[in-house]
């Protein structure tokens, strides 16, 4: 009863303290990651449906950890965002990636690699200058601007922020295009899709996983596929892991897709092995 309640409580108290104590570490360890730079990221194609060639690629970070070895971002974005460190932490993302992408162009052939797709935080495309640092990473990559293209989720989208809209105006203006993460998940309305600039929308990987079992879960990937197509916008499918998923997208008319049934992600070397040779057309 009541001397439970209590004992409860107490230990309540020491995870609550454990918690805090283990969220202080791992901010002070992250702090030192930026300062280290001891970030890598791994690449993880993006198919095209019909032919299962890779068209791009979508950068994803690890931290690699000098005692604990490679960390995923689950372990780490909350605490990054929640810090700021995602700021200086999604420079370094970006610049890593812009960088390798300007060398692989420069040694496959021309338009083989349609794009590089790079995760952008909320906080960090808040982050004033941030359009004019994709300028410059841009700039110094020697990467096509019309290479890159920014995932953003949208709770970017849930208020309308003048500042935002004009963020994407320029990104588009420089020829940078836009994506929208984990689509269908977000609360927000679909309005935004009428006056912003976007290009993609990548289907979140929960439709996908049930999209053969359940009626309901097919119908949200078709009508998000429709609405794609309806306003001339890409689609990639995540989280593709059966042919039979594969095969019911391109038949539902979903051209891209993305997941473990054609590539985990991977090392920079074996994503570079993976593009063609010889240009698409
Ligand atoms: P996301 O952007 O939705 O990325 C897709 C995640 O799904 C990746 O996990 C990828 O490895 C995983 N995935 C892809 N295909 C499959 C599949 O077929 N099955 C399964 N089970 N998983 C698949 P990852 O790399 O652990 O990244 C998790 C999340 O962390 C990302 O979700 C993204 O929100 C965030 N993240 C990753 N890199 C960055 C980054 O550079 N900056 C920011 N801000 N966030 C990042
Ligand atoms: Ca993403
Ligand atoms: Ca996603
Ligand atoms: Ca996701």
């Amino acid at each position: 009863a009541k001397g439970a309640g209590k004992g409860q409580w107490r230990r309540y108290q020491s995870d609550l303290h454990t918690a805090v104590l283990e969220r202080l570490e791992l901010r002070a360890a992250l702090d030192q990651a930026v300062k280290e730079q001891q970030f890598v990221l791994q690449y993880q194609p993006i198919v095209d449906l019909e032919t299962g060639s890779p068209l791009g690629f979508e950068a994803l970070v690890r931290w690699n950890h000098p005692t604990r070895g490679m960390i995923a971002p689950g372990h780490f974005i909350e605490v990054a965002e929640e810090s700021g460190l995602i700021v200086p932490m999604g420079r370094m993302v970006l610049q890593q990636a812009l960088n390798t992408v300007g060398r692989w162009q420069r040694s496959s052939a021309p338009g083989a690699l349609r794009y590089i797709s790079v995760n952008v935080s909320v906080r960090q495309f808040r982050t004033p200058g941030f359009v004019e640092e994709v300028r410059q990473l841009l700039r110094a990559s020697g990467v096509e601007p019309g290479t890159l293209l920014l995932e953003i989720t949208e709770s970017l989208l849930l208020r309308n922020d003048e500042q935002v809209k004009a963020d994407f105006d320029a990104l588009r203006a420089m020829g940078v295009r836009l994506a929208i993460d984990d689509f269908g998940t977000g609360y927000s309305s679909l309005s935004y899709l009428q006056h912003m600039p976007i290009d993609v929308l990548k289907i979140d990987k929960s439709f996908i996983d049930d999209m053969l079992e359940s009626k309901q879960q097919r119908a949200v990937v078709t009508a998000i596929v429709t609405l794609a197509q309806t306003l001339d916008l890409a689609v990639v499918a995540e989280g593709v892991e059966e042919s039979a998923q594969a095969l019911a997208l391109r038949d539902m008319g979903c051209p891209y897709g993305q997941g473990y049934l054609f590539a985990k992600p991977l090392s920079e070397r074996d994503a570079f092995a993976m593009i063609p040779k010889a240009a698409p057309f």
